[in-house]
């Protein structure tokens, strides 16, 4: 365990603990399942195993009254034979998808993890297929493999792809990058109109007729903090990002706005004075839920990407205490203000060895522990408190509207330890 020296102002300047291990993740195609919502133009077309059919019929619900707009191409074990094959297995695939669904315009090829598919070079793919379907529907491609990744790489690797066939595109402008659920969108929208920004474009677009550009006059800020390929490319692209504390909280929320508006000469006096009642309410609401926080000590194991600036949250507006912080990947640039505002203390841990982390949460024994599913219920049974991860990216929780639900959402496995304590007595 790194013991960080005493004169640190802050977690930026901690040496960071980092693990190569065994590790738990979730599969990346998991992103299609919110994907497919914001882009309702689109079809996501995975080139994969029956398991990744699988799962993604579980993770989604099986869809019965709608057209899907995500499907599977199953590669079967003898196609490995014939890469020539499985090419033109794609393109007849395609070429079915696109004449019963006349109404898609961006189709996404979906790599997976199976070696099969690994050896098929989906670019390539995707380039002979936009040479035929294109500009009707302009066909793109992307990894959501498991190996090696997050569940939230999925859209970070479909933003990414997005961002480099962005047109070239010298206008003024701001792109905010991440996928958010419809109404959280409409608040921050709302929010940026309110201090005078009311021109801006979005990553993913919600259709293809949304045609956004990208050049070296365009700012770009981002709203999840696991998009770290997307940001790489819109920088390689020429846009100027914007950094910021991700918009978690009240805090957060006005620290991003704040950045933001400076980018564009706004004053902060502006963001203070429309911000003054959602920020109340905000406020307001994470109070109700402190009273469960305060104090707590937590453990967030690496899993969504999410977890430093939430640790942000839960130490600076919550008021827990925070033993261990760990990210699959840590993106400096991304990251650092927010563990600008995270006070010295614990380990900031990259990467994961989980059963040393699980020997970590065992002899810290925490309040919380915020980990993937496959590490909660274990954990639980020993007597520990946890928060699945991915229910933390399935759920609204930026800005100030939901402040309170994000802070609720790690009170409540508390709230139900303490009545089990309780009844068990
Ligand atoms: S991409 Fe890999 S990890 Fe994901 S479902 Fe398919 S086989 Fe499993």
């Amino acid at each position: 365990m790194t013991i960080q020296p005493k004169s640190l102002s802050s977690c930026a300047q901690a040496p960071v603990l980092k693990e190569r291990g065994q590790h738990e993740v979730f599969c990346g195609l998991t992103a299609i399942i919110w994907l497919h919502r914001k882009m309702p133009d689109s079809f996501f077309l995975v080139i994969g195993s029956r398991t990744c059919a699988h799962l993604l019929q579980s993770a989604a619900g099986v869809m019965i009254f709608a057209e899907p707009r995500f499907g599977t191409a199953i590669l079967e074990e003898t196609d490995l034979a014939g890469m020539a094959d499985a090419q033109q297995e794609i393109d007849r695939e395609v070429e079915r998808l696109l004449s019963r669904r006349t109404d898609i315009r961006r189709l996404f090829l979906v790599g997976s993890c199976p070696s099969e598919v690994i050896k098929l070079d989906l670019s390539k793919a995707a380039e002979r297929l936009n040479a035929i379907h294109a500009p009707q529907t302009q066909v793109f491609n992307f990894s959501g493999s498991g190996i090696e990744t997050t569940f939230t790489q999925g859209e970070d690797a479909c933003l990414s792809t997005l961002a480099d066939g962005l047109p070239q595109d010298n206008a003024h402008q701001l792109i905010i990058a991440g996928a958010l659920p419809d109404v959280v969108q409409d608040q921050m929208l709302d929010l940026l109109s309110a201090i005078g920004l009311s021109d801006v474009k979005l990553l993913p677009q919600r259709t293809a007729q949304d045609n956004i550009g990208i050049g070296p006059n365009t700012h770009v800020t981002f709203v999840q903090p696991f998009l770290g390929d997307t940001h790489d490319t819109v920088l390689r692209r020429g846009a100027k990002p914007i950094y910021a504390p991700f918009p978690f909280g009240e805090l957060g929320t006005t620290a991003w706005l704040k950045a933001v508006a400076g980018r564009f000469g706004i004053d902060p006096a502006v963001v203070d004075r429309v911000t003054e009642a959602p920020r109340a309410r905000a406020r307001k609401a994470v109070a109700a839920m402190r009273e469960d926080l305060a104090g707590k000590r937590v453990f967030l194991m690496p899993d969504s990407q999410l977890e430093i600036p939430l640790a942000r949250f839960l130490s600076r507006e919550c008021g827990a205490e925070l033993i261990e912080v760990g990210t699959p990947f840590l993106h400096r640039s991304l990251t650092e203000p927010d563990l600008s505002e995270i006070a010295p203390g614990p380990v900031i841990a990259e990467g994961q060895d989980v059963e040393k982390q699980l020997d970590r949460v065992r002899a810290a024994r925490p309040d919380l522990t915020v980990c993937g599913l496959g590490l909660a219920n274990p954990l639980e049974a020993e007597g520990l408190a946890t928060k699945w991860a991915i229910e933390l990216v399935f759920s609204p929780i930026h800005f100030y509207e939901q402040a309170g639900d994000l802070a609720g959402l790690f009170a409540r496995p508390l709230r139900r330890r303490a009545l089990l304590k309780v009844a068990a007595e």
